[in-house]
């Protein structure tokens, strides 16, 4: 993998327009999220350069040097790594979407340390399908218990579930998780009207989430090149 970020998110965003369109997808329904982790500031700041306005990160400091390092730029960030407890505020503070909350505590935690004088944080359930890698996320039964508390809070805008399936590169392995993941989704959007968002899709995966309905690629590799270490989160 090259990192010519212009060629590399010229193809992401051809590839979209191609697998939108061969799988009857509406033209725009299926957004880019760049997940710029592990990489410096300065290479965010070519892919915005580029036209590029959401970037991804998974790791609540290493997010936040580049948040401000970066602040003269109308960036949309979201977070898209595991919550911990004591990094509730700083996402609170510094985020506006969150892709990965499973759990209540944390919930009315992020609520109560959003600034009043944000807008609410935009945010995305975890749900775990069947043979997920990560064991983050809530399974999908307890999807609509979490959702209900997540619409009374102030501080938090529900918009969707985020799902990562375990990796194989068989399609069909990919579509069939992904389909799960589409169907909370769809049983969650017959409830909460604001709901709009179903995050699914990585570099590895990316045609299976489009045919399965994914609103929201989180596209690193693809655009950035490949990282170079595995990072310890926080
Ligand atoms: C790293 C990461 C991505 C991007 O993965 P690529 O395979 O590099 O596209 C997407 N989502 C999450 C949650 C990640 O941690």
């Amino acid at each position: 993998m090259n990192t010519d970020l212009k060629a590399n998110l010229g193809n992401v965003k051809t590839q979209i327009q191609q697998l939108s369109s061969r799988y009857n997808r509406p033209l725009g329904e299926v957004k880019l999220l760049a997940v710029s982790k592990t990489f410096p500031a300065e290479r965010i700041r070519e892919v915005y350069g580029l036209g590029q306005r959401a970037f991804g990160e998974n790791y609540v400091d290493e997010a936040l040097v580049k948040i401000n390092t970066l602040s003269d730029l109308d960036i949309e960030w979201h977070y898209i790594g595991p919550v911990q407890s004591n990094k509730t505020r700083k996402i609170a503070e510094n985020f506006h979407w969150l892709h990965s909350l499973a759990s209540e505590k944390h919930a009315r935690r992020l609520s109560s340390q959003r600034p009043a004088e944000m807008p609410p944080l935009n945010v995305c359930i975890q749900v775990n399908v069947s043979h997920e890698s990560s064991k983050s996320g809530i399974n999908d039964q307890e999807v609509n218990a979490l959702a209900s508390i997540v619409q009374d809070l102030p501080g938090l805008c529900l918009r969707g579930i985020m799902g990562i399936p375990a990796m194989t590169s068989n399609i069909e392995q990919q579509r069939q998780a992904f389909s799960s993941l589409a169907q909370v989704y769809r049983q969650l959007r017959t409830t909460y009207e604001n709901v709009d968002t179903l995050s699914m899709g990585m570099t590895g995966d990316m045609e299976a989430a489009i045919a399965e309905g994914s609103t929201m690629l989180r596209i690193g590799t693809a655009i950035f090149g490949a990282r170079k270490t595995k990072q310890a989160t926080g």
